[in-house]
């Protein structure tokens, strides 16, 4: 008997931990979507006043030249800050969006040896302002089609875009940015983005991928950077199952080089 009641007590008690543990949760899943949606929204409505201030402030720079140099200088950092907060509410959206998976993904098949010469196009003048000698190499690959994979294609590009940003951003005038693509062993279609910039010391290797994460703030702050960059790219990646080796010296440079899926997926 003393037996039985003790197996029926416990029974009891496991009962209740899971009928209250089950309770617990339903608040936190509500607060957590609640967090969600209220960021969404405020990146959101934050887009508006800030395209017409950053519009507004366009128009006074035309008329630059007339004003004393102090209040050019005022409308110069003006115009700085209004971009980086647009750049901010932007990768927020997008975090809020893969967040609440809210965003619908067309996936299709992508030719990634076209769309890196896309972004190469339209990226070089970023370098050449900053002195940088950005180069494309030709495809390395056994076969024309493997270049291609399925995927969104909008979401590949702002990956490409953002690690090249980051390398033309990290890398001091007179280095050189490289984009390579070949296929892995196994016939994986591969990315490789090589710079000769500052690197990362190993120890935070592992942490960049973070939000808001940024190895030297005041640099990267300097630079325009929110730490938010590696983190859209990691939602990205996953989003592919695709996967990213860096390797970095400082001083010397770092390579990121993202393997993507040879075969069919579904996000
Ligand atoms: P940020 O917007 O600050 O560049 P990211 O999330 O894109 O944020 O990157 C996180 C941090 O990783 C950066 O602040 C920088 O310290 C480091 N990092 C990223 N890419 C590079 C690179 N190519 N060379 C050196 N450091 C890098």
């Amino acid at each position: 008997i003393l037996m039985l009641s003790t197996v029926v007590l416990l029974f009891i008690a496991i009962w209740l931990a899971y009928f209250f543990a089950g309770k617990a949760m339903v608040p936190i899943k509500k607060s957590y979507a609640r967090q969600v949606e209220f960021t969404t929204n405020a990146s959101h409505e934050l887009r508006t006043p800030l395209s017409v201030i950053h519009s507004s402030v366009e128009l006074l720079e035309e008329c630059k030249d007339v004003l004393p140099e102090f209040e050019q200088h005022i409308l110069d950092s003006l115009q700085d800050e209004v971009t980086r907060m647009i750049r901010l509410v932007e990768s927020l959206l997008t975090l809020a969006r893969s967040d609440s998976k809210s965003l619908p993904i067309q996936i299709e098949k992508v030719d990634l040896v076209q769309v890196s010469h896309q972004i190469y196009q339209a990226i070089q003048p970023l370098a050449l302002v900053k002195g940088i000698i950005l180069k494309l190499q030709g495809p390395i690959m056994e076969h024309e089609l493997t270049s291609f994979i399925h995927g969104n294609i909008d979401q590949i590009k702002q990956l490409i875009y953002i690690i090249l940003d980051n390398a033309i951003k990290y890398t001091p005038s007179g280095g050189q940015v490289t984009i390579s693509y070949r296929t892995s062993q196994d016939g994986r279609p591969t990315l490789q983005i090589a710079d000769t910039g500052i690197g990362i010391p190993k120890d935070e290797l592992a942490r960049i991928f973070e939000r808001f994460y940024r190895v030297d703030k005041a640099r990267s702050r300097e630079l325009g950077g929110a730490g938010l960059g590696l983190s859209i790219a990691a939602d990205i990646l996953s989003n592919h199952r695709a996967y990213i080796h860096v390797t970095s010296e400082e001083g010397k440079g770092s390579v990121f080089e993202i393997e993507f899926q040879s075969e069919r997926i579904s996000v």
